[in-house]
C-alpha cells in the first residue's frame, strides 16, 4: 500500500453505531466517525438492509439508463431544500471539480464585458476543497499544493468571514466564489451572521456563482439538512460528499436549473461531464436511505439539540480549564480550541493520542483545534462518556 497516510498501529475490525472495535477487541467511542462519512454511525441497520436489498437486485448499468435509487436521492435533496439538479460522482474533490467545470461553462456563456469567457474563482484562506488537480488550487492551504507545480490557474484566496476582502478580489474575469458555510479543516470556523447573506448579495450584483461546499456540513451534520439554511440563503451550486454516502464513496454536485443547464448535453452539444460509476445503484440506495432515516428519526433536529448541549458543556469547561480557549460550531460539527501554553500537551495531536489510548476517537486540525463529529445517531450517554474522558485528558487527569 502507498504510505501516504500516517496510520496508527491499530487495525479496526468492526463497528456498531458510534462504537468501533479493533482487531484485539478493544472498544472505542467514535466521535469523529470516518472523517464525517458514516453520518448515521457504523453499520446502521437501515443502511445494511438497503445495501443488501440493492445488492441482490442491481449494481450498475451506466448512466445511459434511468435507475430508481438515483431518482430517489435527487428527489430527497430537492425535498430537503436544494431544488436544483444533482450530478452524482465519488468524492468531495470530484464534486468540487464538477462545480468548477460547470462554473467555466457558465463563464463561457456569460462572458466579461469585453466578450472574454470568465473563469476566475475566489476561495477563502484555510479552506479545504480537495486535492485533485482542479481543486487543490481552490484549497487555500499551501501544504496541499506544494510539490505539484505547475498548477492550473490558482483561485484567489481571501480572508474567511471578510466581505470586503472578497469585494476587493473580484475582477472582470471572476465567475464564482466557493466557500464552506462553516470551515472544517480550517478549524471549525463559523462566520458572522451577515457574511453569507452578504456573499449572496454580492454574487447577485456581480453575476457570480455562489458555490457552497457542504462536503462536511451537509446531510444534517450542523442541525439543518444543509448548513447554508442556517442563514436563509440559496447557493447556485452546492457540493456534498462524506455524510451523503454514509461511508461509501459518494459525491454530489447540485446546481440550480439556470446553471445546471450548461451541463445539459442538448445545450452543450454533447456530453459535457461524466463519470462511469457515478450514481451506481448500491451507493445511491444507501444515500437515499440516509435522507429517509434522517427525516423519519428526526436526526437533524436532534443534531441541533445535542450539539448545542455539547458546545455549552465544553464552553463551561473552558471557563474552569486554562488549557481550553473556546468551543464553537453548529450541531454535531464542533471545534474546541486548545491553549497549550501551561498545559501538559504541546499540540492537539497529543490530546487525540491520549484519548485514543483511553478508547475515544477525536481529531485535531490546525495544530490546536480538537474536532468532534460523532454520528448523528449517538446517544447522549455515549457522547457524555466520551466528553468526560476528553475533559479529564485535557486537564491532565488521565
Ligand atoms: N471539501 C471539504 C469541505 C472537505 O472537508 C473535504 C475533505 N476533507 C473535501 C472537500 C474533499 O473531499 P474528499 O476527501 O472526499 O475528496
Amino acid at each position: 500500500m502507498s504510505i501516504n497516510y500516517p496510520r496508527y498501529p491499530i487495525a479496526m475490525d468492526r463497528g456498531e453505531g458510534c462504537h468501533v472495535y479493533d482487531a484485539e477487541g478493544k472498544r472505542y467511542i467514535d466521535l469523529f466517525a470516518g472523517f464525517g462519512g458514516p453520518v448515521l454511525g457504523h453499520c446502521h441497520p437501515d443502511l445494511v438492509a438497503a445495501v443488501t436489498e440493492q445488492a441482490n437486485k442491481l449494481w450498475h448499468v451506466g448512466n445511459l439508463f434511468h435507475t430508481e435509487p438515483q431518482t430517489l436521492l435527487a428527489e430527497a435533496i430537492a425535498k430537503h431544500g436544494f431544488g436544483g439538479r444533482s450530478f452524482f460522482c465519488h468524492s468531495g474533490a470530484d464534486a468540487n471539480d464538477s462545480a468548477i467545470k460547470l462554473s467555466r461553462l457558465y463563464g463561457l456563456a456569460n462572458p466579461a464585458s469585453d466578450g472574454k469567457p470568465r473563469h476566475g474563482l475566489i476561495t477563502a484562506n484555510n479552506s479545504f476543497h480537495g486535492r485533485s488537480f482542479g481543486t487543490m488550487v481552490a484549497t487555500a492551504q499551501p501544504k496541499v499544493r506544494q510539490g505539484f507545480e505547475p498548477h492550473i490557474e490558482p483561485a484567489k484566496h481571501v480572508s474567511f468571514n471578510d466581505i470586503e476582502a472578497v469585494q476587493a478580489a473580484i475582477d472582470e474575469n471572476t465567475v464564482a466564489i466557493m466557500v464552506e458555510p462553516i470551515q472544517g479543516e480550517g478549524g471549525v470556523n463559523v462566520p458572522d451572521e451577515d457574511y453569507l447573506p452578504q456573499l449572496r448579495s454580492l454574487c447577485d450584483e456581480r453575476d457570480l456563482l455562489l458555490i457552497m461546499d457542504e462536503v462536511w456540513t451537509g446531510c444534517g451534520r450542523t442541525g439543518r439538512y444543509f448548513a447554508h439554511q442556517h442563514w436563509g440563503i440559496q447557493p447556485d451550486i452546492m457540493t456534498l460528499a462524506k455524510g451523503v454516502g454514509g461511508g461509501l464513496a459518494v459525491g454530489v454536485m447540485c446546481a440550480l436549473d439556470r446553471v445546471a443547464k450548461y451541463f445539459d448535453y442538448r445545450e452543450h452539444g454533447g456530453v459535457a461531464h461524466a463519470t462511469t460509476l457515478g450514481g451506481n445503484c448500491l451507493s445511491m440506495a444507501v444515500s437515499a436511505t440516509i435522507f429517509h432515516v434522517l427525516e423519519r428519526d428526526g436526526l437533524v433536529e436532534r443534531a441541533a439539540e445535542l450539539g448545542k448541549y455539547a458546545i455549552e458543556r465544553m464552553t463551561k469547561f473552558a471557563e474552569t480549564c486554562n488549557a481550553v480557549r473556546e468551543a464553537r460550531g453548529r450541531g454535531l460539527f464542533i471545534g474546541v480550541e486548545l491553549d497549550p501554553a501551561d498545559a501538559w500537551f504541546d499540540t492537539g495531536a497529543d490530546v487525540v493520542n491520549k484519548c485514543m489510548e483511553h478508547g475515544v476517537l477525536i481529531n485535531a486540525t490546525q495544530g490546536t483545534v480538537l474536532r468532534f463529529a460523532p454520528p448523528l445517531t449517538i446517544s447522549r450517554e455515549d457522547f457524555d462518556e466520551g466528553l468526560d474522558l476528553i475533559e479529564r485528558v485535557i486537564a491532565g487527569e488521565e
